[in-house]
């Protein structure tokens, strides 16, 4: 899937059959297959443990009201000093619940104990919390191990959901949404894309020409007929393709461009000079303007070149 984000299926398959003709995607797949059977077969929790970048991620996000597996140490009583260090097994503390069973820890699979507050190894899948409700239940108390924030146990209150940060993170959010629904119904009628190709080319008359691959994809749904000019730059002439060309609806069309120039648009420069391009792509047979506006350069040579 990762590998489709990239190459369509239907051509991954044909060019994987050919790994010699596109080595780059097969080093890419091969590379991301063993990662990943790797990571499922031989690293496994130790991946959530020192790899993962979600567990640096979210400490950062946390704060004392965020929602995470929670041991309540006020029930259960304290297991590890504000050091982390260990002080009993099982709490000696007047009323404290906790049983010193250990089926939380036995469980974990990052091999945690979360009586010692939260850890960065914590992928939250409240395994511990399973297994403290059946040790709990057969005693008749709740489970010591719950899904809630570290403020509701401290203060007994419910989770404070509506707070600054998470009306900060809403607001950022629809103000983010926002601008992706206005980028995405500003849909571009057709896709272009334009690569140059060698620096210049002089022909003997001293005509300057630049050649480029222009990528046309015709995105609507018939086929149209395409063509392009240059926009801001009279001098600046279309050697080939000399007439529009058709793209069925869907299809792409690779065209070899090639633009010339029979002025000086150099005057006295001693380097190359760069000429801004500004290209205009667009169905001829078109009742409805379908274009796309492109950028990109002609360049000239110095003039001791042309003599
Ligand atoms: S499972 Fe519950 S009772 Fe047993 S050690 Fe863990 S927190 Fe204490
Ligand atoms: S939630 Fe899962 S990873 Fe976290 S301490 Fe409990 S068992 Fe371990």
């Amino acid at each position: 899937n990762l590998m489709w984000y990239f190459v369509p299926p239907e051509d991954f398959f044909n060019y994987i059959q050919n790994p010699l003709e596109h080595k780059y995607l097969f080093i890419f797949w091969l590379g991301f297959t063993i990662a990943l059977i790797a990571i499922v077969v031989f690293i496994k929790e130790n991946f959530c443990i020192y790899m993962c970048p979600y567990s640096r991620v979210q400490s950062v996000l946390y704060d004392n009201d965020t929602i995470m597996t929670v041991y309540d140490y006020k029930r259960g009583g304290e297991v590890f000093d504000a050091k982390g260090i260990k002080l009993w097994k099982k709490p000696e503390a007047l009323n404290a619940e906790c049983t010193g069973c250990e089926a939380c820890v036995k469980i974990c699979p990052t091999h945690i104990d979360i009586r010692k507050g939260m850890q960065l190894e914590c992928i939250n899948c409240l395994e511990c919390s399973d297994a403290c409700t059946k040790v709990m239940g057969k005693l008749g108390k709740m489970t010591l191990i719950s899904w809630t924030s570290p403020q509701s146990i401290e203060d007994r209150q419910k989770v404070r959901y509506m707070r600054f940060k998470t009306i900060g993170y809403i607001v950022a959010m629809v103000v983010v949404f926002s601008g992706l629904l206005m980028m995405g119904s500003k849909k571009e009628d057709m896709l272009l894309n334009i690569n140059r190709q060698e620096l210049y080319t002089i022909r003997d008359n001293g005509r300057v020409e630049n050649s480029y691959v222009f990528l046309f994809q015709n995105t609507q749904k018939q086929a149209y007929d395409f063509y392009f000019e240059v926009q801001n730059n009279a001098e600046i002439q279309i050697k080939r393709p000399s007439k529009p060309f058709r793209i069925e609806a869907g299809e792409k069309s690779k065209q070899v461009v090639v633009l010339y120039t029979e002025a000086n648009l150099a005057k006295d420069a001693q380097k190359d000079t760069h000429i801004p391009l500004e290209i205009r792509a667009y169905a001829v047979d078109s009742q409805e303007p379908i274009e796309v506006f492109r950028k990109s350069v002609f360049i000239y040579p110095p003039n001791k070149s042309l003599h």
